[in-house]
């Protein structure tokens, strides 16, 4: 999995291509996050001890259909709302998925289950074994993403003088990031990157991803002047 934090500044990055409508980035950026939500009910499975818990990563949230499914959703709510922006923002969302679909594809060693619930695996990393030293930078990378996402989220707030008052706690929370990266890194390679440690990784890191998305609403001013 490419980091979610990584997923948010590919988006913030292709706005150069994408045409300025209302809350069209906002969508794209969220979509580009929207994914590994999922990760959310693989947590679920494992404290519910569910067999293959890993097994719904990559998946339903990983989905064409889902794409299909939220660009409608959100024409169906700018129909109801009567607001154009709902539209540009499904547009973008669905927009964000493909692009974070894309990237998972082509980096990060896993596959993606293009076209679930139909199975479809596209896999383009399935020879690769990814080594114990990588799995665990790569888990705790996601704190690093998150971290360098904030600062370019505050960096950005400073140029177009937008947000003020959110760019202090912009600043907090990607310190936060940096020293739960420091702290991870340093567990996972002295006592192992299992039991207790982990699963107050994967808590962390579920609500920080959370986090990130509610930041990212709330700063759309910021998100929208660029
Ligand atoms: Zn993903």
């Amino acid at each position: 999995m490419p980091q979610a934090g990584f997923h948010a500044i590919v988006g913030i990055a292709s706005r150069r291509w994408m045409p300025k409508r209302e809350w069209l980035l906002l969508g794209l950026v969220l979509g580009n996050m929207f994914p590994d939500l999922d990760n959310l009910l693989v947590a679920y499975a494992s404290l519910a001890r569910l067999p293959n818990p890993e097994g719904y990563h990559r998946t339903f949230t990983h989905s064409l259909f889902t794409i299909v499914f939220m660009v409608l959703l959100f024409h169906v709510i700018a129909a109801l709302t009567k607001k154009e922006k709902w539209k540009n923002f499904g547009i973008g969302f669905g927009a964000g998925i493909l692009m974070h679909i894309l990237v998972d594809l082509v980096l990060w060693f896993n596959g993606v289950e293009l076209l679930w619930p139909f199975g479809g695996e596209v896999n383009f990393w399935s020879w690769f074994i990814t080594p114990g030293w990588l799995k665990i930078l790569l888990d705790t990378g996601e704190f690093l993403a998150f971290g360098f996402y904030f600062l370019l989220l505050d960096s950005l707030a400073m140029r177009y003088s937008t947000d003020a008052n959110l760019r202090g706690p912009s600043k907090t929370w990607a310190y936060i990031e940096f020293a739960l990266f420091a702290l991870f890194t340093a567990l996972f390679f002295l006592i192992g990157a299992k039991g207790l440690q982990y699963q107050a990784f994967g808590g962390l890191y579920l609500l920080l991803l959370v986090v990130a998305m509610v930041i990212t609403t709330r700063m759309k001013a910021t998100i929208e002047s660029i």
